[in-house]
């Protein structure tokens, strides 16, 4: 059995600033630590459910926060920047399962420490066919694509909440409640380990979901940014529309939802030139 494991920060048990998760910064290696800790828990529990093969995609930031000899499971990882596949990166119709780990809350959610859609910058809000989604819905466009199901997501109540919404919803494991986007209460990270451990083994077995994500053909991605001239700048794409009436929002529709995701990456980067 061969685990797909997209490794997200704002998630993990202790932390609650930006202080803690970017490279350079003061906290960085407690942060990176705490994360690992989860990972490798996460990891644990998936073998004890029989799985043998795990690809690690490191996609937080620099995507370079976890040091490769401390992985366990001999786990194969992802690492750097510029991924056109970006969170997903890695991922294709071969693998088993995929989890979600340290993952958070969207943009504009309230209660949810650290939200934020990909650029928070540049993205004050994304819906798939009229729902506003965060990271874990949009990178499940690509789980959709292959076929695999995403069987675990950790993070605070509000990620869980929000991951509830996918058909089928998977496995939760929350570790933190959110207070406001900068404060949390935590699990102590030796408890949330232990839950992510046992959410993993669950995940692989009682709670396996049946099937990948299940979006509508066509489905719609609807994006708006924090300023009429990134969405401008957005519709440079091929096949992405300005939303009449509505200056700051853009809109891509398709069958291929690869191509969805595929394109909205593409106006993430892009739009990049404006917000730096
Ligand atoms: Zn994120």
């Amino acid at each position: 059995m061969k685990v797909y494991i997209s490794t997200d920060f704002e998630g993990v048990a202790g932390i609650v600033d930006w202080d803690q998760i970017m490279v350079g910064s003061h906290d960085y290696e407690l942060g990176r630590r705490l994360l690992l800790g989860e990972l490798n828990a996460a990891i644990d529990g998936a073998r004890e459910a029989g799985a043998t093969e795990f690809v690690v995609n490191d996609s937080h930031s620099s995507m370079r926060n976890l040091e490769p000899d401390l992985l366990h499971g001999a786990a194969t990882l992802i690492t750097g920047k510029h991924k056109p596949m970006y969170m997903m990166e890695g991922l294709d119709s071969s693998f088993d399962a995929i989890f979600f780990l340290g993952y958070h809350g969207s943009i504009g959610a309230s209660h949810a420490v650290l939200s934020h859609s990909y650029n928070p910058r540049a993205i004050w809000e994304a819906r798939i066919n009229g729902q506003v989604v965060g990271e874990t819905a949009i990178n499940a466009l690509v789980a959709a694509h292959y076929g695999v199901p995403i069987a675990l997501i950790t993070g605070d109540s509000v990620t869980i909440a929000e991951a509830e919404q996918l058909t089928p919803a998977p496995h939760g494991v929350a570790v933190k409640q959110s207070i406001s986007r900068f404060a949390a209460e935590s699990l102590h990270p030796d408890i949330a380990r232990e839950r992510i451990h046992e959410g993993a083994h669950a995940a692989l077995s009682s709670h396996r979901p049946a099937t990948a994500p299940q979006f509508p053909k066509p489905t719609t991605l609807e994006l708006t940014f924090l300023t009429a001239d990134m969405a401008e700048m957005a519709a440079w794409l091929r096949g992405v529309e300005p939303v009449e009436g509505q200056p700051r929002t853009v809109r891509y529709a398709g069958d291929n939802f690869l191509d969805i995701f595929r394109t909205f990456v593409t106006m993430v980067l892009l739009t990049r030139a404006i917000v730096e």
